[in-house]
């Protein structure tokens, strides 16, 4: 078989497939798909998955995927989050040409299509009121109950609608009812609401409304009038499903495919925009925007660039079973993105100062230093270098542990660009006993980091001159929770028991001059530390603020590693 046959498209999941049937049995001639948030919350990275799933599909089928806010409950949507999800979407690098649309826009014609099944007998007005109507619809085990009021005529039926709609009746007082079933195994059937009374503005239809229709009755309804075909969503709407094709079929109207794939789930956080709401209102997180949130709009400012949650959406895949990801496969992707693009920089966060005592006093030398020491494209700028230094207070040791390769009475080690020195002394704080200042001697003729001759030099420190230095703050980001799964409470706890306190630590270190004008929201990685972003909110030309993104360490690349060494 040639190459070229063997390439030819194939489907790489089960909705592809789903999608290539359907053009081959010309059930549908095209593929148009949407992404249809709730205007509630902000998104996080499972709306991510979701986004990419429809985008991407359109992309390959040459369709359309519209954004559709689905915007039926007045009492917790907002223009805010409107625009938040609008900046978010264009962020990840995608475009709805245009085809911005809202459930609210479809309110005549639902309200239209419900006065339709009223006249045929399909849907009914009743008066119970909400604990009334969840005792008679009993549950899994027990068969419902006819409401007294479901077998009101359609005149009396027309009358009431209409008269809830003009805003007569209190709220609470009736609902509108669609008439399918009260001993369905699936509750969904068991004459679910179509319509409640809420005395409410709402953001884009002000007051013309005071009955909106329930999440079940707008959203089947409005794919069908977007001429969606592919009408993609998580799991928990294959219950649903069923009730979205009767109203399809009583209306007669075009009927979408619904195909359900599993929800993203993360290690170490949580993606429920519910409980983020609860993050952000409880003031444990600053805002939705937070570095640490999971929301598009935390990792935008974090620092996470937006290719990495497009490798990582197109890694998990599509799956028709629910799973947990490992957070360090995110992790994983943005550094895979960060080393490919980041350049090299020193910042020293917990600084200590360094005295080489032989080099002249009044010595200032330009040291050329690479942007990345693996690829001489990426360019390069000068580091001033002198006498007093900072280094990392963590690479110090008065007693050195086995194997310490750093800073300690005697050692050696390279100064990364600079010269190699040598530890002569160290200075204490009579009063705390803390170490406040290493005394060091270099070799003259080590520049560039030469080994003195028959010397082996096996420590590399980063370092950043005191007097040249930007100071800056540096804020050091983890993981938001201690417990891979912090819904899974022990007893007498709850999920927020589980916030990481070591999630947000903030240091004053200092970062080498070149930093001084780095764009907001520019990423860089400060050698041997980690990835960090210049925080595009706290950050200005007085005050330095930059966020750790991740650090090294990839635990993931080494999980990776082990598996396919244990495999093979
Ligand atoms: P949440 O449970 O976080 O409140 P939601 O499903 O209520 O989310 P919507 O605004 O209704 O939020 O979601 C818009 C779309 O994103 C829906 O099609 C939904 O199925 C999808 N989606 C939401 N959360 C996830 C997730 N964790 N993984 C994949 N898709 C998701
Ligand atoms: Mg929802």
């Amino acid at each position: 078989m040639s190459k070229e046959i063997k390439e030819v498209r194939k489907p790489s999941n089960f909705i592809e497939e789903i999608i290539e049937e359907d053009l081959k049995s010309g059930k549908f001639d095209r593929v148009a798909t949407r992404f249809p948030p709730e205007p509630n919350g902000y998104l996080h990275i499972g709306h991510a998955k979701a986004i990419y799933i429809n985008f991407t599909l359109a992309k390959k089928y040459g369709g359309t995927c519209n954004l559709r806010f689905d915007d039926t409950n007045p009492s917790t949507e907002s223009e805010e989050y409107v625009r938040a999800i609008k900046e978010d979407i264009r962020w990840l690098g995608f475009d709805w040409e245009g085809r911005e649309y809202y459930a609210s826009d479809y309110f005549d014609q639902l309200y239209e299509w419900a006065v339709d099944l009223i006249k045929k007998g399909l849907a009914y007005v009743d008066s119970l009121s909400e604990e009334e109507m969840r005792e008679y619809r009993g549950n899994y085990y027990r068969k419902g109950v006819p409401s007294p009021y479901r077998e009101r005529s359609v005149e009396e039926n027309l009358a009431l609608f209409e008269r809830m709609r003009a805003g007569e009746f209190e709220e609470g007082s009736h609902v509108l009812r669609a008439k399918i079933s009260l001993d369905s195994q699936n509750m969904n059937l068991r004459d679910p609401v179509m319509y409640r009374i809420r005395h409410r503005p709402h953001h884009r239809t002000g007051n013309k409304w005071c009955i909106y229709p329930t999440y079940d009755w707008a959203h089947g309804q409005s794919d069908s009038i977007e001429g969606i075909t592919h009408s993609l969503c998580t799991l928990e709407f294959e219950n649903h499903r069923p009730l979205y094709d009767w109203f399809l079929e009583k209306l007669g109207i075009h009927h979408p495919r619904q195909i359900e794939f599993a929800r993203l789930n993360l290690t170490y956080t949580v993606l429920s925009k519910r409980r983020l709401v609860e993050l952000v209102e409880k003031g444990i997180v600053n805002g939705w925007d937070d570095p640490r949130m999971p929301t598009l709009a935390g990792l935008r400012r974090r620092g996470f660039p937006p290719e990495a949650i497009l490798n990582f959406c197109e890694k998990i895949g599509v799956a028709k079973v629910n799973s947990v990801v490992d957070i360090g496969l995110l992790e994983h992707c943005v550094r895979e993105v960060l080393n490919a693009t980041a350049p090299r920089v020193m910042g020293v966060l917990k600084p200590l100062k360094l005295v080489i005592t032989n080099y002249p006093d009044d010595r200032l030398e330009e040291l050329d230093c690479p942007y990345n020491s693996e690829d001489a494209s990426w360019g390069s700028r000068k580091v001033p270098f002198s006498k007093v230094l900072y280094v990392e207070r963590d690479d110090f040791r008065e007693v050195p542990p086995k194997g310490w390769f750093r800073l300690y009475p005697g050692s050696e080690v390279r100064l990364r660009y600079a010269y190699v020195i040598r530890c002569d002394d160290f200075v204490k704080d009579p009063n705390t006993g803390e170490v406040v200042e290493l005394r060091c001697s270099y070799y003259e003729g080590s520049r560039g980091g030469k080994a003195p001759e028959g010397k082996k030099i096996k420590g590399t420190i980063h370092w950043v001159s005191k007097e040249h230095a930007c100071p800056a703050e540096i804020r050091l980001y983890d993981r938001l929770f201690v417990k891979e799964n912090p819904l899974e409470c022990e007893e007498g706890k709850t999920w927020l028991d589980y916030v990481n306190p070591q999630s947000l630590v903030v240091v004053n270190g200092f970062v080498e001059p070149s930093l001084k004008s780095a764009e907001p929201g520019s990423r860089w990685q400060f050698e041997r530390l980690g990835y960090f972003c210049v925080d595009s909110k706290d950050s200005s030309k007085e005050r330095l603020v930059f966020n750790r993104i991740v650090s090294l360490k990839d635990t993931w690349a080494k999980l990776e590693k082990k598996m396919q060494e244990g495999g093979s």
